[in-house]
């Protein structure tokens, strides 16, 4: 790498470096030309967390999807499985993992009877205050990883942080230990960073077909007559429980921090896909090794995860391990397309079929950030005129209509209520003028999110339409409902592979869908042309 053209600092591995942005902060680049599919970045943990709601069939150690028949239950809590044998001895002699004081307090988090997202922060902070307090060089690299991820408090982080505190205190008071001393500072600002820096795992199909059928057998048992709608909103759905078969929304297992990873910033069209090998088939999967008798011979039955025969059945998670991964654990980060030297990488946070104002809703209450990448800045543009008509290419499917998506805008209207003296603290210009925004209050969001989406100074303007357009056709999984992001599986390779489902599609498939869409293009504007001549 030559310093002399990038003041850069180099990652292990030869193939990126860290740089700072005036506007961004920190930013990952690459340092040499990568090709398509070539993998940029492999990376072990941080930490990894369970979703509450699906801790009965999620190993607590590594994230694998746990068949009712492969599991090892911890008798301690009831709160946490393991995968195998191996996954529950690390777990128990790891301060961090699902130590003695974890599991009790783990099984002292759930009487309390918490809302889902509160329980899910309280069992972060467990563990990260457990990494506070190991007295390990391990423990201590991890935790000061954690505290060297962006995002610092603001009003709200610390209001829910002190609120948080006496239940933490109250989870660890069983230990037989006195619970340590929590800085509710401390809290605060480990609460921002697991928001704006972890990544969600989703849920095994296996894992969201039996959580469905759970909650449907629970809703009917509960003897609620879906007509008796809270609100006068005939929603169109069957149930009042929201998404259930059209867009089908897909339940999170856990979550994951990866600090480098997280170095990657946000844009809405990404040159990065991550992905992630948590239901990977394992070579000691054969022999059960000489478990404690836990009822189930845990080995063979992993199956929940590892039905590799059909990669769409088991999801991208059960793809075998790449060369040169480790791991499950570790997430790989794939290069959509040829990256030159010195581009800095970008992944999208959101699914790349959301709208504009989804997406930038999105940026601004969870990530505390208005966006203003090049995709952002184009498909402002097209709302009113050219959108609507202009490119002939509109109707697909493949961009939602900006103005219509006002009814979805509730995404994530819960997260934060900042007042404007947050924005002091906040560091970046950025962040404070999207603090203070959101303290508007919704309208003023909306007058803005919809005027358009200029490039901030030096930095990249807007896409060709058509650009835009191709990249969501060729990059974007076309399964239905898939939504996932597709990067060749190794560079060279004449395949898509898709982040979410795991399906692959060719080259060929792709220019011949490619095809199909322009003829019923022409189809449609020819259709058109015949109805002005016929009006005239
Ligand atoms: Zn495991
Ligand atoms: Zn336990
Ligand atoms: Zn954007
Ligand atoms: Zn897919």
């Amino acid at each position: 790498m030559d310093a002399a053209s990038s003041s850069g600092q180099p990652l292990p591995g030869g193939t990126l470096e860290v740089r700072v942005h005036p506007r961004k902060g920190r930013t990952l680049h690459t340092t040499r030309l990568v090709k398509a599919g070539e993998i940029v970045l492999v990376e072990a943990p941080t930490l990894l967390l369970v979703s509450p709601d699906l801790s009965h069939a999620t190993c607590a150690t590594c994230l694998r999807a746990v068949g009712p028949s492969g599991i090892v239950a911890c008798s301690g809590c009831l709160r946490a499985c393991f995968c195998s044998a191996t996954c529950q001895r690390t777990a128990l002699s790891t301060p961090w993992l699902h130590s003695a004081t974890i599991c009790s307090a783990y099984a002292r988090l759930a009487a309390l009877g918490l809302p889902a997202d509160e329980h899910a922060q309280l069992r972060f902070l467990l563990h990260a205050v457990a990494l506070r307090h190991t007295q390990s060089p391990e423990a201590a690299a991890r935790y000061a990883a954690l505290l060297d991820l962006v995002g610092r408090p603001a009003a709200a982080d610390r209001s829910l942080a002190a609120r948080l505190a006496p239940l933490l205190a109250e989870a660890l008071s069983g230990a037989g230990v006195p619970p340590p001393a929590l800085d509710v500072e401390e809290l605060a600002a480990l609460l921002v960073k697991e928001q704006l820096n972890s990544y969600g795992v989703l849920a095994s199909p296996q894992q969201q077909q039996q959580q469905q059928a759970a909650q449907a057998a629970a809703a009917a048992a509960g003897a609620r007559k879906p007509e008796a709608s809270t609100s006068g909103k005939a929603a169109g759905g069957e149930d009042e429980d929201e998404g259930e078969d059209e867009e089908e929304e897909r339940m999170l297992r856990g979550s994951a921090i990866y600090a480098q990873a997280s170095l990657i910033n946000h844009e809405c069209l990404p040159n990065v896909a991550r992905y992630d090998y948590f239901d990977c088939p394992r070579p000691h999967d054969a022999p059960a090794p000489a478990g404690p008798a836990s009822g189930a011979a845990s080995a063979p039955a992993v199956g929940a995860g590892t039905v590799a025969g059909g990669a769409l059945g088991g999801g991208a998670s059960a793809l075998p391990l790449p060369a040169g991964v480790p791991g499950s654990t570790h997430v790989v980060f794939r290069a959509v397309h040829d990256l030159p030297s010195g581009t800095e990488l970008a992944q999208s946070y959101v699914p790349l079929h959301w709208g504009l104002l989804e997406r930038q809703l999105q940026c601004r209450e969870v990530y505390g950030f208005a966006c203003t990448c090049p995709r952002c800045q184009t498909e402002s543009q097209w709302s009113d005129d050219e959108g609507s008509d202009g490119g002939d290419d509109d109707d697909d499917g493949d961009d939602d209509d900006v103005e219509e998506e006002g009814g979805s805008a509730g995404v994530g209207v819960a997260g934060m209520e900042e007042d404007s003296d947050s924005a002091a603290a906040a560091a970046a210009a950025a962040a404070a003028a999207a603090a203070a925004t959101a303290a508007d209050g919704e309208q003023m969001d909306m007058d803005e999110i919809l005027r358009p989406i200029t490039a901030p100074p030096g930095e990249e303007g807007p896409l060709e339409s058509n650009y835009l357009h191709l990249f969501l056709l060729k990059y974007m999984c076309p399964r239905p409902g898939c939504h996932g992001t597709a990067a060749p599986p190794s560079p060279g390779s004449g395949l898509l592979e898709c982040n979410v489902c795991g399906g692959s599609r060719s080259e060929q498939e792709f220019l011949r869908e490619l095809e199909r869409t322009r003829r019923e293009e022409q189809r449609a504007a020819a259709a058109r042309g015949r109805g002005r001549a016929g009006r005239r």
